[in-house]
């Protein structure tokens, strides 16, 4: 071991768990590939403002968990928190909703960072897959998109999770609101920093998971008493066309999120086997946020779906993903002459497309048998001398034990037609 340790907050991933990251982070994306989302990616760090403007100053992403920076040349950077404030700043400065052809649909998928207390789901490094349609208001893209994401969680196995929703109002309706929370919230027993927040961001209140808190909210103004007539209609219609896709999902009326873009469709998805680390995504709608950074007005919606509770989640259902082995074919030489011809082999099968791999250290034939069994390889191409001078391998069925002696030159396709 090194003296080195990864730090606190974050963890490794290496094989064999690295493998179901790869396929969970596949699996998020391809029913968005697959529903005209193209792939954005943007740098690990922005502009510490866009962040503090877009997210917002009050929430705790930008207020404490934000790794910031000040470079060498004086720029005041911070480690990207969250993707969707950089997504879209880069659809703005790349001027793609100029191009004419609205929504601009978009997919990501990278490490984001936040300074967080860490304990078992909640890490100061950690990964997402998320997506964003920009500038359009259609209450069938936030369907989409929340229909996307179910069918991604479905496609890995995953069960037991559920889908939150609400709406948040807009610029209309929101602010009566607010007022009317504030009200009910100025004659409550807060404790200050609590009050404080009550009157920068009430609606936050709301999300406070301490039981003295959620006890004295029994009673508050909710939100769906005070929807503006448009924004009742647009979450009846996607609440409509969710159901109408089969999709199961729970009216929160408390459900705000902790970022203060969002406007209208909020949504969460929770799953029951995490603790208190339960959100394994959530997004929703955020139409004001091209106008807070400093763009035109782009009505847009998104989500992001945290890579690493998934797999949390993956394993408290037991579910085991169906992963192919990494490797078909192991060759297993003995003696020197045999190495150089089994690795011209191995590189031969690789490049016809067949993943193979090698006994490679010099190892005697029982120790490289072992690395053939370890390596899952369904067959075996074992050589000595005595094999070579007779123009042969010996090609080992690995479920069976079975073998059989193949010509050096009819390799390639006795491999093939064992793989088919
Ligand atoms: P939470 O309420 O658990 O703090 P959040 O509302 O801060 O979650 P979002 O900003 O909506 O989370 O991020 C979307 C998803 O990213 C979350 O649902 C979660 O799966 C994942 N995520 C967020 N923060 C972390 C973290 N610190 N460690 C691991 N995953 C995280
Ligand atoms: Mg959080």
């Amino acid at each position: 071991m090194s003296t080195f340790k990864a730090p606190k907050g974050t963890y490794d991933l290496l094989p064999p768990r690295s493998a179901t990251f790869l396929a969970v982070r596949e699996a998020i994306s391809t029913p968005l590939r697959n529903s005209g989302y193209g792939y954005v990616e943007t740098p690990g760090f922005e502009d510490v403002k866009l962040f503090s403007r877009g997210v917002g100053e009050s929430t705790d992403i930008v207020s404490k968990e934000m790794y910031t920076l000040t470079t060498k040349g004086g720029e005041e950077l911070a480690l990207r928190p969250e993707g969707t404030a950089s997504v879209l700043r880069a659809a703005l400065q790349g001027n793609l909703h100029k191009l004419g052809n609205l929504p601009v649909k978009l997919w990501y998928s990278g490490s984001y960072y936040r300074y967080e207390r860490a304990q078992a789901g909640r890490y100061r490094h950690f990964s997402q897959v998320g997506a964003e349609a920009i500038g359009a208001e259609d209450p069938a893209l936030d369907a989409e998109l929340i229909i996307l994401a179910d069918q991604a969680y479905r496609s890995l196995g995953l069960r037991n999770f559920r889908i939150l929703l609400n709406s948040l109002g807009d610029k209309e309706c929101r602010p009566v609101y607010r007022e009317a929370l504030q009200d009910f919230l100025r004659g409550l027993d807060l404790d200050e920093d609590t009050l404080r927040r009550a009157e920068i961001n009430p609606l936050r209140v709301l999300d406070d998971k301490r039981e003295s808190v959620q006890k004295q909210l029994v009673g508050a103004p909710l939100l769906r008493d005070y929807l503006c007539d448009a924004c009742k209609a647009y979450h009846e219609e996607v609440r409509a066309l969710v159901s109408a896709a089969g999709v199961v999902f729970e009216d929160d009326d408390k459900l705000v999120r902790g970022l203060d873009y969002y406007t209208r469709t909020t949504f969460e998805f929770v799953h029951d086997g995490l603790g208190s680390q339960s959100a394994v995504g959530g997004g929703g709608r955020y139409d004001g946020l091209s106008e807070m950074i400093g763009g035109p007005a782009l009505p847009s919606v998104g989500w992001a779906l945290g890579v690493d509770r998934t797999v949390l989640a993956l394993e408290a259902e037991g579910v085991e993903l169906d992963l192919p082995t990494a490797t078909s074919v192991f060759a297993v030489a003995i003696g020197e002459e045999a190495r150089r011809t089994l690795f011209g082999k191995v590189t031969e099968l690789r490049r016809a497309g067949i993943a193979a791999d090698f006994s490679f250290g010099g190892k005697g034939l029982k120790g490289s048998m072992k690395d053939a069994n370890r390596s899952g390889a369904r067959l075996a191409v074992v050589a000595g001398e005595r094999d070579l001078a007779e123009g042969v391998v010996q090609l080992k069925d690995m479920e069976t034990g079975e073998q059989r002696a193949v010509a050096l030159d009819d390799l390639l396709d006795a491999v093939r037609a064992e793989l088919a």
